[in-house]
């Protein structure tokens, strides 16, 4: 009578909660009719917290689906996620949903930011989803936007929507940020200061940020990087003196 309820939960943590990330011999498949497709094969790592994590990797190597299973966005077919020292992989979809509003900020190459709301609506709108939100007119001054919160996307540059964007990731205030290919459709000098934002809120604010990209030039100004190829990990190597976004060039 005693033990098993106590079990239960204890499967439920990692002994150690210094990694944002654990992913211990996780596989996706996709059955495509009769063909199945192997997004991700064998992918155990593990990435701590407040790190610039940069996975690296051509088109079609797993890199979206990886950032969709450590969001909650999918379900792994083999293995274990743990986020933050609680397993995530096989939660139902209540618990994933909430696991997602109170855990992840989510950045996406096209933004996703709904068009008939104004730059402080949609930070707003997110904002709602959580019990204790951060104030919206801060977040808007720490990606420098103070002066377009009443702007609909319509009338702001790319840059400027992908601030948005990260303003709205970070008024929820999670622990971990997922960016996918957040610079894929900006120009050169934009992309970089959107880096410079993404690394001030990991230096500044002790976020982790994971970012995919297939662009190698980002990865010299990660902390850790992942290179991944037809699903698979091919090496994981840190970096000690990680490059100013500035200083980057491609
Ligand atoms: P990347 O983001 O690195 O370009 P993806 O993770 O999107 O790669 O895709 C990895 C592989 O899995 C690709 O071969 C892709 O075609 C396949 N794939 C991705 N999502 C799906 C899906 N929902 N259904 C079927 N196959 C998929
Ligand atoms: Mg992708």
């Amino acid at each position: 009578m005693t033990m098993p309820q106590v079990n239960i939960v204890e499967s439920h943590q990692h002994e150690t909660a210094n990694e944002a990330v654990i992913l211990d011999k996780v596989s996706k498949t996709y059955q495509m009719g009769e063909v199945k497709v192997n997004a991700l094969e064998n992918v155990s790592l593990e990435l701590p917290k407040g790190e610039f994590i940069v996975i690296l990797g051509p088109s079609g190597s797993g890199k979206t689906t990886l950032l969709n299973l450590l969001g909650g966005m999918d379900s792994p077919s083999q293995g274990e996620i743990y986020i933050n020292g609680s397993s995530v992989g096989h939660l139902n979809t209540t618990a994933l949903t909430r696991h997602r509003r109170e855990h992840i900020g989510f950045i996406f190459q096209f933004f996703n930011l709904i068009p008939s709301l104004t730059a402080e609506e949609n930070i707003a709108f997110a904002a709602d989803l959580v019990k204790n939100p951060r104030d919206t007119q801060d977040v808007l001054r720490r990606v420098g936007l103070e002066d377009r919160a009443d702007h609909f996307p319509s009338q702001l540059s790319g840059g400027e929507q992908q601030r948005v964007a990260i303003a709205r990731a970070l008024v929820t205030d999670p622990p971990l940020i997922l960016a996918d290919e957040p610079t894929g459709s900006l120009d050169y000098e934009t992309g970089k200061l959107i880096l410079k934002v993404l690394r001030k809120i990991v230096s500044g604010e002790g976020k982790t940020v994971v970012l995919v990209t297939h662009n190698a030039a980002i990865a010299q100004m990660a902390d850790r990087v992942v290179r991944l190829r037809s699903g698979k990990v091919q090496e994981i190597k840190q970096n000690p003196v990680p490059l100013p976004p500035d200083e980057l060039e491609w």
